[in-house]
């Protein structure tokens, strides 16, 4: 029997799920990545763990991380690109990639999962929070990084005791072009806020919100808590400015009480939600393929199978999802993948 070769693009937690899954039911896997490394953005996460383990979906990805490490049937090439992509006569596709030196080649493959992820919104989108203006006003995915290098949030080598997180941002925002729940960003600020509580009593978060949205198994526990340790505001932060001090002015609408209000803080972490990958549009115009009222690559119904046959989509690339989520839609792409192998007759 030929061996089936098949190829992955994007090597995040959807991408590494795919594949694994793949090279599991004996096919041989092109994985490729724009990124010298694997993991997608989720390597660049910190644990998340009080006294105990708030499941944030972390450790999935370096069980993952390590198992990949130790296959051989796949062909892995970092800082590559897709740029050419035709059906061939006698079935599969022919895909051409380009790597990092400008060298192109071409492989033959049976099908294609595109899971090449998301965007953070661009919190500068947001010029009233002060992003890239105010020293201390920062992104999620920048405090993720902090956390697990530094093991907390230190400005100018003072660590940050008063710290507000501004929710929905780029979220729920019809004029900002997201009238969606991004779903992971209420589950990621309770637990960075409560990680970092743990580790530093002495830490007072805000976490400014409309909604929490309780998407993910077991999170309803974790909001529990997070109402007795930290202040959860039902409020819309509207502008930031520097006082002279050095600390950050946070004005905002309360909401419960109809009212504008202010208070001081050392920092503002702006939750940022969930946007298509920079590369959505090229790659729906190359590959043929459709994309969503918001831009991500659509899927038919629960199905993982783009509008193209042979083409499936896994993970953020059709949508939010946390890692756990992304992963279940790696190796459900997989699965369908080979059924429609076995359908056929590949
Ligand atoms: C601030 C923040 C914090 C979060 N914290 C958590 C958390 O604690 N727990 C949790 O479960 N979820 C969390 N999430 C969500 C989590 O990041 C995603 O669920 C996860 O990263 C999705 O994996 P993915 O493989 O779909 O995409 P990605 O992680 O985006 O991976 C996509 C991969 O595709 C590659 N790629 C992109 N374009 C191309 C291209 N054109 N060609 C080749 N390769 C390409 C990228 O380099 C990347 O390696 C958080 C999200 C944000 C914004
Ligand atoms: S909090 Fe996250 S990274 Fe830490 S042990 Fe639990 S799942 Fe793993
Ligand atoms: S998950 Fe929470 S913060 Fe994110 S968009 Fe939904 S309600 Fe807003």
């Amino acid at each position: 029997m030929v061996k089936q070769r098949m190829m992955v693009l994007g090597a995040g937690a959807a991408g590494l799920a795919a594949a694994r899954e793949l090279l599991d039911h004996s096919m041989d896997v092109v994985l490729v990545d724009k990124e010298d490394r694997w993991g997608g953005r989720a390597a660049t996460y910190g644990c998340k763990a009080t006294h105990r383990c708030t499941a944030c979906g972390v450790c999935l990805l370096l069980d993952l991380l390590e198992d990949m490490e130790q296959r051989e049937a796949l062909a892995f090439y970092p800082r590559t690109e897709l740029v050419g992509w035709k059906s061939r006569p006698e079935g599969g596709f022919t895909a051409t990639l380009r790597d990092a030196a400008g060298k192109a080649w071409d492989e033959q493959v049976s099908a294609l999962v595109v899971a090449t992820g998301f965007t953070p919104f661009a919190a500068r989108l947001l010029p009233d929070l002060g992003y890239g203006r105010l020293p201390g006003v920062l992104g999620a995915d920048e405090l993720e990084e902090r956390l697990r290098i530094e093991g907390g949030l230190f400005l100018d080598g003072q660590r940050a005791k008063k710290i507000a997180f501004v929710q929905c941002a780029g979220s729920r925002h019809l004029l900002l072009g997201a009238d969606y729940c991004s779903t992971v960003c209420c589950q990621y600020a309770l637990r960075m806020a409560l990680a970092m509580q743990q580790d530093f009593p002495d830490t007072e978060v805000t976490i400014f919100y409309m909604d929490l949205q309780a998407h993910a198994r077991g999170f309803d526990e974790i909001v529990s808590v997070a109402e007795e340790q930290l202040r959860l505001l039902r409020g819309v932060p509207m502008h930031v400015e520097r006082q002279e001090e050095g600390r950050l002015l946070v004005k905002y609408e309360d909401v419960e009480g109809a009212r504008l209000q202010e208070s001081p803080f050392d920092a503002v972490v702006i939750s940022q939600g969930i946007r298509p990958g920079a590369s959505t549009q090229q790659l729906a115009l190359l590959l043929g393929i459709n994309r969503d009222e918001h831009g991500f690559f659509m899927r038919h119904g629960t199905t993982q199978q783009s509008s193209r046959p042979g083409v499936y989509v896994a993970g953020t690339a059709g949508g939010p999802g946390d890692i756990r989520q992304s992963i279940a839609s790696g190796r459900a792409c997989a699965a369908a993948l080979m059924q429609r192998n076995e359908e056929v007759g590949a």
